[in-house]
């Protein structure tokens, strides 16, 4: 065992009290199979309630599944997808939104802080209209980005605006998707549905439950045989209770908010104080999350030294991520070794 907090990845964290608590409480009796049981209906009513609206939901075992799975159902396979050039659906999930849909071909737009320009998105749809370029079908949007910024909702209703006008849908990829709503302080709605999203992939893993995605169709149509996709992938889990049950707890009480505010007050706090640090440089805006800087060789050798984990390989320089599990003071120790660095 490690005790030294890990801030490579929101997933190097446990699952939280709550998660744990609620699978203890759906282990009990029996319940039918593959969805059929009470707490994943609970589950889902609670989805609708929380979106004010009829959404069709869906639970999956990890967030490239539920994106690729996602994907797929928007898309036949000559059809292209417009995402961000830093997007998880391109760099990190093994080609798996172009294996699933059998070849859809992923288009790459550019804009700053991780997030698409619509400008950029519409030179890929505008480029060409004949039949040798892959068609686009869809805008993927990462909320928040691999950057650890948030679309706000006036930049998510101009890519809605484009996608409406060139008759394009919308996949947001939310992994972390909670942190966005406290970062932003608005309602699940106002930056899905209310904003033009047809489906959603709502990251339960990073956030602090054990592993579970929730995929929320907001036009209902789109879902059409999905649950046939997730099983032919291997993806529809026979349990399910035990996809669904963290959930309800998670939507009902309102858990994640103790949990995204931690989170994301743990990462301002370290970029407040890295920044402070004479030669280290913060890359990005905090709005979730992750905190990239730029360090100079002697504090990024200092922390490889002390141990601490973290990631080089995503946007520029060093990327630190906070979790639902982070203390002040495990951000407290990390800026302690960057200070005891000698040049
Ligand atoms: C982690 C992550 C995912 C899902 O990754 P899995 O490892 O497949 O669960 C999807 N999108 C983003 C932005 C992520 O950070």
């Amino acid at each position: 065992m490690n005790d030294q907090y890990h801030f490579a990845s929101d997933n190097t964290a446990g699952v939280c009290p709550e998660a744990w608590e609620a699978l203890r409480k759906a282990d009990s009796g029996f319940e039918p199979s593959y969805g059929a049981d009470t707490h994943t209906e609970t589950a889902c009513r609670l989805f609708r309630e929380f979106f004010e609206t009829d959404c069709e939901v869906f639970f999956v075992f990890n967030g490239t599944a539920a994106n690729s799975l996602a994907l797929a159902s928007l898309c036949q396979s000559y059809h292209s997808v417009i995402a961000h050039a830093s997007a998880h659906v391109e760099t990190d999930e093994c080609g798996a939104p172009e294996f699933f849909s059998n070849g859809t071909k992923l288009l790459l737009g550019v804009g700053q802080n991780g997030k698409l320009d619509v400008a950029s998105a519409e030179a890929l749809v505008t480029k060409r209209k004949d039949i040798h370029y892959p068609r686009p079908r869809v805008l993927s949007v990462s909320q928040p980005t691999e950057l650890g910024t948030c679309y706000t909702p006036g930049e998510l209703s101009a890519l809605s605006e484009l996608a409406l006008r060139y008759g394009l849908k919308i996949h947001m990829d939310g992994a972390r998707f909670f942190l966005s709503l406290i970062h932003l302080g608005v309602s699940p709605s106002e930056v899905t549905w209310k904003v033009g999203v047809d489906v959603l992939c709502f990251g339960g893993t990073k956030s602090g439950l054990g592993f579970s995605e929730a995929v929320v169709f907001f036009d209902k149509n789109l879902a059409e045989e999905f649950d046939y996709r997730c099983k032919q992938s291997g993806q529809l889990a026979s349990k399910m209770r035990y996809l669904s049950a963290p959930w309800t707890d998670w939507l009902g009480s309102g858990t994640y908010v103790k949990y995204a505010k931690n989170a994301i007050a743990c990462a301002r706090s370290l970029a407040a104080q890295a920044s402070d640090i004479p030669g280290v440089e913060l890359l990005y805006p905090v709005e979730a999350n992750a905190v990239f800087l730029r360090l100079p060789p002697h504090i990024d050798a200092r922390l490889q030294s002390c141990g601490w984990k973290y990631y080089r390989f995503i946007g520029d320089g060093t990327r630190f991520m906070c979790s639902w599990q982070t203390k002040e003071a495990d951000v407290g120790r990390l800026i302690a070794d960057m200070k005891s660095a000698q040049p």
